[in-house]
């Protein structure tokens, strides 16, 4: 399954964060297909279309779709030097397919900060350049096999010969791999690299408690927000401590204590949302009177292999889907209406899954 790593520097909330994380606690019994791994929290993928779906088919139980986040250890100063806990560090980063980078924002003088004050871009820079140290070597090892075949002028050697070097450039200016533009020919080998620097990110500032209300007011947020965005990159702003308090409460009670603070969706809530589409995820439901569920596919997924996630049986068996847009369905109000009104279809194999589709698939057992 498709995970995002939590990094960050020690001490900036991470293990707070991912406390709640596994506090807000999606029940795995329902996810059979999710790792159990203390690393692993899963989570539910809020989704206010299933509340309507439901309340239109009244389902026997609603079930959301979820997603992984995983908590990396602590990074060093000096990992890709293979410091202290530096090599598994970026090994279990190699693994992720996101990255979400907490950064502290908050002060407190009770809690100390590994480099004495606090400082959130310095601290983005100090990981990033560890990420940056260790493609470069990836890449410096690539050009030294690659560099006497382009000098004799052998295509395909020269065409990476020019993305590599493209890469080492960016990395002496300090740049990270998703920063640089390649040509979709050029993009395939570079995803085949598996650089660290090369995976997408999003950026949690965390501030405290008492700031939540008004984040604009707090300096250290808005310089991460520049920062990110000379990358094209998001930044969520949450207070761990807050989201620690709000995991443990459910339904009616967590959104009375959401109007009291003032905000209208909880911080989690928010990198969910982003580190889901961060990953490139989308979601289509499946609405029947048992159940009414969502599910969770990447982009571009075609109708069988969605099939797939629900029963390898349904992927084997696969004859075809009968699909009706969301938007379709609620606005007909029922599956019967939407289907006189001409709006449900039949697809086949080729068919590639779009965003909300509501699906009832038809195979062979
Ligand atoms: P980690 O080392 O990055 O996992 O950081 P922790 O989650 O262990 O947090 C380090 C310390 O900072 C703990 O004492 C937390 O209680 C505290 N902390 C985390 N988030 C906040 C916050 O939003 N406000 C305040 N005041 N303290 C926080």
């Amino acid at each position: 399954a498709l995970t995002t790593g939590i990094v960050g520097l020690p001490n900036v909330g991470k293990s707070t964060l991912f406390n709640a994380i596994t506090q807000a606690g999606a029940e795995s019994a329902n996810y059979p297909f999710c790792t159990i791994d203390p690393n692993v929290g899963i989570v539910e993928v809020p989704d206010p279309r299933l509340d309507t779906l439901t309340k239109m088919v009244v389902p026997d139980k609603t079930v959301p779709t979820a997603f992984e986040f995983t908590d990396i250890a602590g990074i060093v100063e000096g990992a890709s030097k293979g410091e202290g806990l530096g090599n598994q560090f970026l090994s279990h980063i190699r693994q992720v397919d996101a990255i979400s980078h907490v950064v502290r924002c908050f002060s407190d003088d009770n809690v100390t900060h590994v480099s004495g004050s606090v400082n959130p871009i310095r601290d983005i820079q100090v990981i990033n350049l560890e990420l940056i140290l260790a493609d470069m070597e990836s890449v410096e090892k690539r050009i030294g096999k690659v560099e006497k075949m382009a000098r004799q002028k052998d295509k395909d050697a020269l065409f990476e010969y020019e993305i590599l070097t493209k890469l080492r450039e960016a990395f002496e200016n300090e740049m990270p791999a998703r920063s640089v533009e390649f040509t979709n020919e050029q993009e395939k080998l570079v995803d085949g690299m598996h650089l660290l620097t090369q995976k997408p990110v999003l950026y949690v500032a965390n501030v405290g408690e008492d700031e939540i209300t008004d984040v604009d007011a707090n300096d250290y947020v808005q310089q991460v927000r520049e920062f990110a965005k000379e990358e094209n990159s998001e930044v969520i702003v949450i207070s761990a401590k807050i989201e620690e308090e709000i995991a443990e409460l459910e339904g009616a009670e967590k959104q009375e204590f959401l109007d009291d603070l003032g905000i209208e969706e909880s911080g989690l809530d928010q990198l969910i949302k982003a580190a889901y589409n961060l990953l490139g995820l989308e979601t289509f439901f499946t609405a029947g009177k048992q159940e009414v569920r969502a599910w969770t596919i990447r982009q571009g997924t075609r109708a069988p292999q969605a099939a797939g996630v629900i029963h390898t049986d349904f992927e084997r068996g696969f004859i075809r889907a009968e699909i009706v847009s969301y938007k379709d369905l609620t606005d007909n109000g029922s599956m019967n209406a939407a289907k006189e009104a001409g709006k449900v279809r039949l697809e086949g194999k080729e068919y590639v899954m779009k965003d909300g589709d509501v699906v009832h698939f038809r195979f062979n057992v």
